[in-house]
């Protein structure tokens, strides 16, 4: 046997997540694949989703270079745009669609000839105050360009600083904040990721653009119900490599963190902080078994982790666990170690063989 730690990724649920951002939406989408599509691969993610989607959104050009080497032919949005003149070259080279959230972005691009293929998208600051142009700039930039290149479509956009709860009035102010900066302007408009599109119908644009949905990940607080049928795309599974018992009094793992008050059956998992499991998982965080849960036993290590397998005499060598997945929620595991889901499945697939199916 081989080490049988491996990430899963359900293309099929991919595609039904994805359905289900449009229902709620409508209109077009760019399906955000930026940090290797949340760690559940970029190219195989976009290649799933290239029937359905209009664009796609990621974060470098590295990231947009490889979804042009592997054939997506959508638009595809650079979200954090470019650094420097140089890389405007390699923008139009991959036929790429750069943000324009800055000045001197814009006024680069009324120095070109040619407008970039996916149009100009601008980003508006509706309160993150990280990236975009402010309303003066905005209306500035977009009649600069329309003159410069006219007929060449224009989308404005924004990105809300409170779109992961489910308290959506917080979000008014923003969209009021947006509203008023494109008044009157003909732009197409894109304002929603997943939290906004689970949770703010109020926010529509021409363009919705989901993440964390899209991998059946809810952004609400962990304990609320995952919304509108996502199913989790990516599982975490391993197997039991090794059992014994220790007595009484034994500790288990690095600093003895676990220390056992009664005779135990502890089982070892090859899976550790190094296949993005994370180290700060407390004592008891549970992981799946066949049908049962075993508690985290001691402190998770580099590339392996140690559960109490007392209480589920069903458990033993070769048992498969799930680490997350349908049976333990990244979400509320992510909680519990004081993190997001984001967080988890954007470091995973670093060591892991992933699988797909
Ligand atoms: C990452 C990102 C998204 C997607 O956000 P989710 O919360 O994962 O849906 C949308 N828009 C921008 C600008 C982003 O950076």
């Amino acid at each position: 046997m081989s080490r049988p730690t491996s990430i899963h990724v359900n293309l099929e649920r991919l595609c039904e997540n994805f359905r289900c951002a449009r229902r709620l939406h409508g209109g077009s989408l760019l399906a955000v694949v930026k940090a290797n599509a949340y760690g559940h691969g970029a190219v195989t993610c976009a290649r799933a989703l290239a029937p359905q989607a209009e664009g796609f959104a990621v974060a470098t050009l590295e990231e947009g270079a490889e979804l042009r080497a592997a054939g997506i032919t959508q638009p595809v949005v650079l979200l954090e745009g470019i650094f420097s003149a140089a890389d405007l070259e390699q923008v139009r080279h991959q036929a790429l669609t750069a943000v324009l959230h800055q000045p001197w972005q814009v006024q680069l691009q009324l120095e070109q000839e040619v407008s970039p293929v996916g149009g100009f998208w601008l980003k508006f600051d509706s309160g993150m105050h990280r990236l975009g142009l402010n309303e003066s700039d905005l209306r500035r930039a977009v009649d600069q360009l329309r003159r410069k290149f006219p007929g060449v479509a224009v989308t404005v956009m924004t990105h809300f600083a409170h779109a992961d709860g489910v308290h959506p009035g917080v979000l008014d102010p923003a969209l009021t904040l947006f509203r008023q900066a494109t008044q009157g302007l003909s732009v197409q408009t894109s304002l929603a990721n997943s939290g906004a599109i689970l949770g703010y119908p109020e926010a529509r644009g021409d363009w919705g653009r989901p993440g964390l949905m899209l991998y059946g990940l809810d952004p609400a607080a962990p304990g609320q119900p995952v919304r509108a049928g996502l199913r989790p795309v990516m599982s975490l599974r391993s197997r039991i490599m090794v059992e014994r018992w220790v007595k009484t009094g034994d500790s288990v793992g690095y600093g003895g963190l676990f220390q056992a008050r009664r005779p135990s059956r502890i089982g070892v998992i090859p899976c550790g902080y190094a296949d993005g499991y994370p180290r700060t998982a407390p004592q008891g965080t549970w992981v799946g078994a066949g049908e049962d849960f075993v508690p985290l036993a001691g402190r998770v290590s580099m590339d392996m982790l140690t559960v109490d397998l007392t209480d589920a005499p069903r458990v033993t060598v070769g048992t498969e666990v799930e680490l997350w997945g349908d049976q333990v929620s990244i979400s509320t595991l992510a909680h519990c170690c004081g993190t997001l889901a984001y967080e988890l499945v954007c470091r995973a697939q670093r060591a892991v063989r992933c699988t797909e199916g």
